[in-house]
C-alpha cells in the first residue's frame, strides 16, 4: 500500500436480496451463549394488566358469558374467510418481494427452504436468526428526538406505521445499547385500540428487541407501533456519537451519526435491513445555541423560552436506515446552487469555513451533481445536499442521502500547502460519495453479501467523475491501472482470497464485507464490463436499472439483466450473468497464456489458468486445490512490428485451452494481449515474444499505448515473483525506462521495484541492487528532473508527477545528487525558519532529510509537526519521523503515538506501518505490533480497513523463516487478514529459498559486462 491509498470503508453497503433468513445457522459458540440469553429472556417479567379493576365481579361473568358465546360463533365463520385471504396475501406479498429483486432460481429454493424451515421449529423463535422474520414491513417512522449536548445523552420516542405480510404475534425489530421505556402496539383497523402486549424483552445477541402480542395481527393490515426510549451520545465513533474540536482555545462539542452497516439501532429502534425501506419524518429538538442537519430540508423550527429549539425537517423518499442521519453541531457554512435549484451547503468548524477551505470541494460538488445526473439521465433525489466536515469519523466519507459525512482530511483543502496527490485523493473522495447519492442511496442493495455492486461502482465512478472535473488527469486511463487494477491483482492472487460476493451468515460478516477486493476488484471488473459493452450501452443499462428500481432495492442479477437487454436491443447476444458469476462467485483471476504455434496458419494457443503467487498455497488448500476455475474472457489482442500496431480484435476465452487465428504474423510481429488494460486477468506470454516486446519499447515504446506500457512492467514482475518467467525479465524490460516520458509507466516500476527492494533490503547483497538501479538508468534522468521539480512551486500536471516519481525513486535509491538537494533544503529551511519546499515533494524531502541528517532535524520535525495546523502537512511530517535510522528514535515514536494524544488516533497506524517499512524498522514495528495487540485491537478492531490495513502493513514485507514463525505462532487462523499475512510471508520466504541467487547472479553479471 501507498500512501495514497485510502482507508475508506465506509461508506458502504451492498446487495443481493431480500429477506432471506439464513435461518438455523448458528455456531458453537452461539449455541453455548444459548442457555445464559434464555434465562434472561424469561426472567422478563410478564405484568398482569389493571385495566378492568372497576368492573364488579358479577359484570364480568355476564359480560364474559355473553362475549364468549358470541366469539365462538363469530370466530368459527371468520376464521373459514381469513384462511382463505390470509393464503392469497402471503402469495402476493412474497410476489411483490421477489419482483423488487433477485429472480435468480437459486436464490428462491433457498429462500422456499427457509420459509418452511421457519414455520417448524426455529419459528418459535424468530429473534435468535441474523435476519428479521420477514413478517412485517415499515411503511412510515416519526422519530423524534431530544438531545442533551451538556451530558451527552438523548431521549427519543418513535411511531412506526408498519404493514403486516404474514400473520405474526411478534413484533421483532432492531434495537442496540437502547433503554427501552414505554412500548404501544395500536391496531388500525377500525377498531382502533391498543393492543395487548404479552412480553416484551431486548435480545442482545442479535441485537433485537421483541414485543409478544396476545392477539395476531393479520396480513395486508396496518398498525402502529409507539416506542420510547433513551441513551447516551457515545464516544465510540458509531450510531450517534459525539466529537469535539477547538476553536479559540476553547472545546466545542458536535454530535452526529454512522449509521452504515448496521448502527441505525444504536440512535433509534428499526428495521435495520437495507430492504426495509421506508419514508422518515425526523425531528430534533436542542439548545438554541446548536443547530441541527437531517437528509431533509428544515420545515418548520420551533423555539420554546426555555431557549430551545426543534426543528422539524421534511419526509424523507422511501430509503433504508443506513443513509438515514443527523447532526447536532456549532458549524458555519458557505452555500452554492445548482442550475436545477438544489442547494449545496458546506458545513465545518467556523475557521475553517472563513479561511476558504470548503470552497474547493463545494465547487466540485456542484459541477459533480450536473455531471450524474446527464449521465445517469435520473434527477437528483432531494432538494439539498449538505457536505458536514467532521473531526472525527470511523471512515473517509458516508454517503448519506442529502447529508454526506465526511472527516475533515478527505473534504477540506488549503490551496498553499496542500500537495496535489491530496487535492486528488480529496477530489475522489468526494466524486465517490456523490456517486452513492444514485447508486446506494435510491437504488439500494438488497442485502450485505453484494456489497462490492454498490461500493464497486463508486469506487469506479471515482475515476470517470474525476475525468469530467480534470480531464487531464488520464484516471480511468491511466491512474485506474496502477491504483486499483494492479493493486487489487497483488491481493487477488492469493490463495487466501475470496469471491466478491460473499455469503452473509452472521453479524459480523456484515463489517468483512467492506474490504478492498469489494471496492478495487468490484471497480475493476465493472470497468471490464464497461470497455466491453462500450460507454453508450452501459449508460444505457445504468438509466434503465435506475429507473426500474428507483425507492427501491435491487440485486446484481437486476443490473446484469438490464444489461443484458441493452445489448441484446443493438443485436448483441451477450449473456452478462453467465459471464459475470465467473467473475463475481469465483475467487482470483486467470493468467492468460498466448503462446504462437510453429504452423505456418497464423494461429495462436490461448490458455488461461487461476494466477496464484504461492502455489503450495494453494495445494494446502484442499478445498481451492481441488477447483479448477475457469472464466470467460473477453481478451481483447493486437498484432504488431517495430512500426505498427494492429486494431484490436476481441475474443472470448472460455476454456482451457483454445487455438485462434490471428492476423499475419512475420518473425519479428509481437503479439498483445488485454489491450489498455481494460481486462481483470494477467497476459503471459512465449519467451520469444517478451523479447519482441522488450526490444519494441528500447526502439519505439511509443507505438505501445501508455497503459498497455504499465500494464507489461505490471505483469511482467508479478509474473516473475510467481515463478512463471525467469527473474531477469523485469529487469530487462524497464531498462526502456531511460526514454520514457510518460508517468504512468514509471510509477508502475517504482511500484514494482519497491516490492522488490523490500524482498530484498535486508540480504547482504542489497547494495547491488539499488546500485543498479541508480547508476544504469536514473543518474542522468533524476538529476535533470529533480532540479526542475525542485524550481516549480505548485506542481499539478502530469510532467511534474513524472517528476516527483523519478525523484523519489533517486532518494530512495541513494542518489548523491537527490540526498545533496534534500539535505540543502532541509538546512535552508532550519537556518531561515522558511519552508521553501514545493508541497509535492516534501514527503520525499523531509524523510530523505531525516535519514542522513542528525538527530536535530528528528527535534526540528517533530516540533514542526506539533506547531503546524495546515492537515496535510501535519502527516507529511509525522510519516517523515519513521524514517530515521536511529532505533531508539523510532522506538520513541511507536511509544509516544499510542501511549499520549500527541499523534492523532487515525494517524497511529500509519506510523507503525511506515516504522515497519524502514528496513531498520521492520522487525521494531513487528514486535511493537505483537506487544500492543490488545490495545491497538480494541482500539481499531471496529474500523474494519484500519485494522486490516495495520496488520498488512506490518507483515507484508517480514520474510525470514524466523519471521514466519512468529507470525504464524501469534496469529495464524484468528482474523482473515492474519491467514493473508501467513500467506505472503510464506510466498516471500519462498522467493528467497527459489529465486534469490538466481536474480542476485544474473544482476552481478549484468553489471560487469
Ligand atoms: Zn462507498
Amino acid at each position: 500500500e501507498r500512501e495514497r491509498e485510502r482507508e475508506r470503508g465506509a461508506d458502504h453497503e451492498y446487495k443481493t436480496h431480500q429477506i432471506r433468513h439464513i435461518m438455523g445457522i448458528e455456531d458453537a459458540s452461539m449455541r453455548n451463549g444459548r442457555a445464559l440469553s434464555d434465562q434472561w429472556a424469561d426472567s422478563v417479567v410478564v405484568r398482569p394488566r389493571t385495566t378492568e379493576q372497576h368492573i364488579t365481579v358479577n359484570k364480568r361473568l355476564v359480560l364474559g358469558f355473553a362475549i364468549s358465546i358470541l366469539t365462538l360463533i363469530i370466530v368459527t365463520a371468520i376464521a373459514i374467510t381469513l384462511s382463505v385471504s390470509f393464503e392469497r396475501c402471503a402469495a402476493e406479498s412474497s410476489g411483490a418481494l421477489a419482483a423488487n429483486g433477485s429472480s435468480n432460481s437459486k436464490w428462491k429454493q433457498s429462500q422456499n427452504a427457509n420459509i418452511s424451515h421457519r414455520d417448524s421449529e426455529d419459528g418459535q423463535q424468530p429473534w435468535r436468526h441474523l435476519r428479521l422474520p420477514a413478517t412485517l414491513r415499515p411503511r412510515h417512522y416519526d422519530l423524534r428526538l431530544s438531545v442533551y449536548m451538556e451530558n451527552f445523552t438523548f431521549s427519543g420516542e418513535v411511531h412506526i406505521e408498519f404493514e403486516c405480510v404474514h400473520s405474526t404475534k411478534l413484533i421483532v425489530l432492531h434495537t442496540d445499547r437502547l433503554e427501552v421505556d414505554k412500548v404501544l402496539v395500536y391496531s388500525d383497523s377500525k377498531k382502533a385500540g391498543v393492543m395487548r402486549i404479552q412480553r416484551r424483552f431486548h435480545y442482545q445477541p442479535k441485537q433485537v428487541y421483541v414485543i409478544a402480542l396476545h392477539r395476531e395481527m393479520k396480513p395486508l393490515r396496518t398498525y402502529k407501533i409507539n416506542i420510547t426510549f433513551h441513551a447516551h451520545i457515545e464516544h465510540e465513533l458509531l450510531g450517534f456519537f459525539r466529537s469535539s474540536y477547538v476553536l479559540n482555545g476553547e472545546r466545542r462539542f458536535l454530535a452526529v451519526t454512522q449509521f452504515s452497516p448496521t448502527h441505525a439501532r444504536k440512535a433509534f429502534p428499526c428495521f435495520d435491513e437495507p430492504i426495509y425501506k421506508a419514508t422518515f419524518r425526523v425531528s430534533l429538538k436542542h439548545e438554541s445555541s446548536y443547530q441541527s442537519l437531517s437528509n431533509m430540508p428544515v420545515e418548520a423550527s420551533m423555539s420554546d423560552e426555555d431557549g430551545w429549539v426543534t426543528n422539524h425537517f421534511s419526509r424523507t423518499p422511501r430509503m433504508s436506515t443506513y443513509y438515514l442521519a443527523w447532526a447536532v453541531c456549532n458549524f458555519t457554512y458557505r452555500e452554492a446552487v445548482t442550475e436545477s435549484g438544489v442547494v449545496i451547503r458546506l458545513y465545518a468548524r467556523p475557521d475553517a469555513i472563513q479561511s476558504g477551505s470548503g470552497d474547493y470541494a463545494l465547487h466540485i460538488t456542484k459541477r459533480l451533481l450536473q455531471f450524474y445526473q446527464d449521465y445517469f439521465k435520473v434527477k437528483y433525489s432531494l432538494p439539498k445536499l449538505d457536505l458536514l466536515a467532521v473531526p472525527k469519523h470511523p471512515y473517509a466519507a458516508m454517503e448519506n442521502w442529502g447529508l454526506s459525512v465526511f472527516v475533515e482530511q478527505k473534504i477540506l483543502l488549503d490551496p498553499d500547502v496542500s500537495s496535489f496527490s491530496y487535492q486528488m485523493e480529496l477530489t475522489m473522495v468526494v466524486v465517490h460519495e456523490i456517486c452513492h447519492q444514485w447508486f446506494g442511496d435510491l437504488v439500494t442493495p438488497v442485502w450485505w453479501e453484494d456489497v462490492w455492486l454498490k461500493e464497486g461502482f463508486a469506487h469506479y465512478f471515482e475515476y470517470i467523475g474525476t475525468d469530467f472535473l480534470f480531464p487531464k488527469w488520464n484516471m480511468e486511463k491511466q491512474r485506474f491501472l496502477t491504483d486499483v487494477l494492479h493493486e487489487v491483482m497483488l491481493l487477488d492472487g492469493l490463495a487466501s482470497s475470496h469471491p466478491i460476493s460473499q455469503e452473509v451468515f452472521q453479524a459480523t460478516d456484515i463489517d468483512r464485507v467492506f474490504d478492498w477486493i469489494a471496492y478495487k476488484k468490484g471497480a475493476a471488473l465493472i470497468r471490464m464490463l464497461a470497455n466491453v459493452m462500450g460507454q453508450p450501452l452501459f449508460q444505457r443499462g445504468l438509466n434503465d436499472y435506475l429507473m426500474t428500481h428507483m425507492y427501491g432495492n435491487a440485486a446484481r442479477d437486476d443490473l446484469w439483466n438490464k444489461f443484458s437487454e441493452a445489448m441484446q436491443r443493438e443485436g448483441k447476444d451477450i449473456n452478462i450473468t453467465q459471464v459475470m458469476d465467473r467473475w463475481t462467485l469465483q475467487m482470483g483471476y486467470p493468467v492468460v497464456t498466448i503462446s504462437k504455434n510453429d504452423s505456418l496458419d497464423n494461429s495462436v494457443t490461448i490458455s488461461q489458468e487461476h494466477f496464484v503467487y504461492d502455489t503450495d498455497a494453494k495445494i494446502q488448500n484442499p478445498e481451492l486445490f481441488n477447483k479448477s476455475f475457469q472464466w470467460q474472457i473477453p481478451l481483447t489482442l493486437a498484432v504488431g512490428n517495430s512500426s505498427h500496431i494492429s486494431t484490436e480484435t476481441i475474443i472470448w476465452v472460455s476454456n482451457k485451452t483454445e487455438t485462434h487465428r490471428v492476423g499475419h504474423m512475420g518473425g519479428e510481429t509481437w503479439l498483445l494481449g488485454n489491450i489498455n488494460q481494460t481486462g481483470y486477468f494477467r497476459v503471459n506470454y512465449d519467451l520469444h515474444n517478451w523479447r519482441l516486446l522488450i526490444q519494441q519499447l528500447m526502439t519505439n515504446s511509443t507505438i505501445i499505448s501508455v497503459g498497455n506500457r504499465a500494464g507489461l512492467i505490471d505483469d511482467v514482475f508479478n509474473l516473475a515473483r510467481a515463478g512463471y518467467l525467469p527473474q531477469n525479465v523485469p529487469l530487462q524490460m524497464i531498462s526502456y525506462l531511460s526514454q520514457e516520458t510518460e508517468f504512468l509507466p514509471w510509477h508502475a516500476a517504482s511500484r514494482a521495484l519497491y516490492q522488490l527492494d523490500k524482498l530484498l533490503d535486508r540480504t547482504e547483497d542489497h547494495s547491488l541492487f539499488s546500485v543498479s538501479l541508480i547508476s544504469d538508468q536514473f543518474t542522468v534522468c533524476c538529476i535533470l528532473t529533480l532540479t526542475s521539480a525542485i524550481r516549480n512551486t505548485r506542481l499539478i500536471s502530469s510532467s511534474t508527477e513524472l517528476q516527483r516519481e523519478v525523484m523519489m525513486l533517486a532518494c530512495s535509491f541513494g542518489n548523491k545528487h537527490c540526498h545533496r538537494q534534500a539535505v540543502s533544503l532541509i538546512s535552508d529551511w532550519i537556518s531561515s525558519n522558511k519552508n521553501r519546499i514545493p508541497p509535492n515533494v516534501r514527503d520525499i524531502v523531509y524523510c530523505t532529510g531525516v535519514s542522513l541528517m542528525d538527530e536535530d532535524v528528528w527535534e526540528f520535525i517533530w516540533m514542526k509537526f506539533h506547531s503546524s495546523t495546515a492537515i496535510s502537512e501535519k502527516k507529511v511530517l509525522l510519516e517523515a519521523l519513521t524514517c530515521s535510522d536511529n532505533i531508539f528514535l523510532l522506538n520513541r515514536l511507536l511509544n509516544l503515538s499510542l501511549t499520549s494524544d500527541l499523534v492523532p488516533d487515525q494517524d497511529v497506524i500509519d506510523v507503525i506501518i511506515h516504522v515497519g517499512r524502514n528496513p531498520l524498522g521492520r522487525h521494531l514495528a513487528w514486535r511493537y505490533f505483537c506487544e500492543k495487540w490488545d490495545i491497538l485491537n480494541s482500539r481499531y478492531g471496529e474500523a474494519l480497513f484500519m485494522n486490516s490495513k495495520l496488520i498488512s502493513g506490518v507483515t507484508e514485507f517480514l520474510n525470514t523463516e524466523a519471521e514466519l514463525n512468529e507470525v504464524r505462532l501469534n496469529f495464524y487462523k484468528s482474523a482473515p487478514a492474519f491467514a493473508r499475512a501467513v500467506e505472503i510471508v510464506q510466498a516471500n520466504v519462498k522467493w528467497h529459498i527459489l529465486f534469490q541467487q538466481q536474480f542476485y547472479r544474473w544482476l552481478r553479471k549484468a553489471l560487469d559486462g
